[in-house]
């Protein structure tokens, strides 16, 4: 008999051992950001993202409000990643980025931050191989900062379509921070199913057509296919053939059951990822690659 007492994410582990460490780690860097105040976001620059197609976070204000509470507490939260019990490579990479802040002004403390949230790849890389830095998880350190800095309503689906019928925010990319999704998540609306997707950066979630590859546009269904992995009947692989990149479907037990979050975290289904790595599909949206 299944217990509505036992916390879901023991009850997940307890199904994929291998993953305990990886949740540990990421419980670790969670707890290393905290809960700091939201930043502000007035509904007119919703109105203005559902308007203009521009995610809230490059608009030049926001962005500007967001970079400065990054910077703020940055610092702190990789010093105390440094501190905590993670593995070695992190806690160095930790002690690495701050002794290159420790002496820098505001501004070029920033430029990191401004790189990242912009989605400057090629800035970003050369400023991480300028002071010899660990790339993938200072940019995931921040965009972890950023996710724990947007509002939790800015994250509901709900709050971008009201009326799934007459969508008003469906695009391919996060209204909020402007990200490729990582995880979609098909869940159950009226008879059938309708689909979200997830920001690996911020953590959003927003609407998107139900059919066709969510990172190149294609709906031709003869240029895609689904990878069903073996004992996995809640998660599917959605291939794209014409750009061969997937994405991690999610199409558990909706509504109200209280193991979907975990689900939603890209990290929770690694192992599907290998699996498709070792067919040659290449992944997107996650803030460690890109
Ligand atoms: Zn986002
Ligand atoms: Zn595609």
């Amino acid at each position: 008999m299944k217990s509505k007492n036992t916390d879901p994410m023991k009850r997940f582990l307890k199904k994929h051992p291998f993953l305990a460490e990886t949740e540990r780690v990421h419980r670790l860097v969670d707890a290393a950001v905290g809960t700091p105040e939201p930043i502000q976001l007035p509904a007119r620059a919703v109105t203005k993202t559902i308007a203009e197609k521009l995610p809230i976070l490059q608009q030049e204000t926001y962005r500007r409000r967001m970079v400065r509470a990054v910077y703020m507490m940055q610092e702190e939260v990789f010093a105390r990643i440094a501190e905590a019990d993670v593995p070695p490579l992190m806690q160095e990479s930790a002690r690495g980025y701050l002794a290159v802040l420790k002496p820098l002004r505001k501004a070029a403390k920033e430029e990191f931050i401004i790189a990242v949230l912009t989605q400057d790849k090629e800035a970003f890389a050369a400023l991480c191989q300028r002071y010899d830095l660990n790339e993938g998880f200072i940019r995931s350190t921040i965009w972890r900062i950023i996710a724990a800095l947007v509002p939790a309503e800015m994250k509901d689906p709900d709050m971008w379509n009201p009326d799934r019928d007459r969508p008003r925010f469906s695009e391919n990319y996060c209204p909020v921070c402007g990200r490729q999704p990582v995880i979609a998540d098909l869940r159950k609306y009226r008879q059938g199913r309708a689909r979200d997707l997830v920001c690996g950066g911020c953590g959003t979630r927003w609407h998107y057509t139900r059919v066709g590859c969510v990172y190149c546009g294609n709906t031709d269904l003869q240029k895609m296919h689904t990878l069903e992995p073996e004992g996995s009947d809640i998660m599917r692989l959605d291939v794209c053939d014409a750009c061969h990149h997937y994405i991690k479907t999610y199409r558990g037990p909706v509504d109200d059951d209280t193991s979907d979050f975990i689900y939603r975290q890209d990290w929770a289904t690694v192992h599907l990822d290998l699996l498709a790595e070792e067919q040659g599909l290449q992944k997107k949206g996650n803030p460690i690659l890109e």
